[in-house]
Parts: structure tokens; C-alpha cells; sequence
């Protein structure tokens, strides 16, 4: 058994070309999760991912703060720790904190690599 310490993890901040504020990610994986990606990610106030989907879809489960989860239908939902939250295979959509509060979130990912559209979600887009 190991005992990774939390100030012993690994933080690596994410992209400004996909990602709009502060976000950090941790991989939660171990060698040998060939299969599964285990993420840990930070969101600071106002911060998000841009639009993008994943080829087997993901979970998210909201560890701690206030976050938002939103859709190409327009419309995004307020999450908060203990929520869960699955996206569809192909299902274009977008997440990250409030204004007011950072969020982390654990994502699990089977299936490869997150596909990113390119593009940042707007603030009119975040602001619904
Ligand atoms: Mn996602």
C-alpha cells in the first residue's frame, strides 16, 4: 500500500489556449491504469474549461466549493461537493468554478484523450 501525502502531489497547471483562469490538475493514476485517467482539478473563481467532449464520456465528482457545468443547448447548472456529474460520449460541454468560489472536482476518464474544440467559453456563455 502507498500513501501519497497531499502536499507530496504534483500540480501542473493547465493551458491558457483551452482553459480561461487559474486551473491545476493532478493525475490521481497509477502505472499500471492503463485504462483509466484519475484527475484531480482545481478551478479558481471564474475559472473554466473551454468547450470539449470525451470519446467514452466523463464523471465528475465535485470534491469541495461551488462549481458550473454547462451545455451547447445554452443552459449550465450550479454542482457542489458530493455531486456527480456524467457527460455523454461526444457531448460538447464546458465546466469550472462560480464567480464567487474556487472548485475541485475529481474527473475519471476512460477511452483516451479529452478532444478540445479550440474554443474558450465566453463569459455571455459562462454568465447564463
Ligand atoms: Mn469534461
Amino acid at each position: 500500500m502507498e500513501h501519497g501525502r497531499a502536499e507530496d502531489r504534483q500540480w501542473e497547471r493547465a493551458p491558457s489556449e483551452r482553459f480561461t483562469g487559474d486551473v491545476w490538475f493532478s493525475s490521481l493514476s497509477n502505472v499500471g491504469d492503463e485504462g483509466l485517467n484519475a484527475l484531480g482539478v482545481w478551478f479558481s473563481l471564474g475559472a473554466r474549461t473551454g468547450w470539449h467532449t470525451h470519446p467514452e464520456g466523463q464523471t465528475l465528482y465535485v470534491v469541495s466549493g461551488a462549481g458550473r457545468v454547462g451545455s451547447r443547448d445554452g443552459s449550465a447548472v450550479t454542482i457542489g461537493p458530493g455531486d456527480v456529474v456524467y457527460a455523454e460520449p461526444g457531448d460538447e460541454h464546458w465546466h469550472g468554478a462560480t464567480p464567487g468560489s474556487h472548485m475541485q472536482h475529481l474527473s475519471l476518464t476512460t477511452g483516451g484523450d479529452t478532444e478540445w474544440t479550440g474554443e474558450l467559453v465566453s463569459d455571455a456563455e459562462y454568465d447564463v
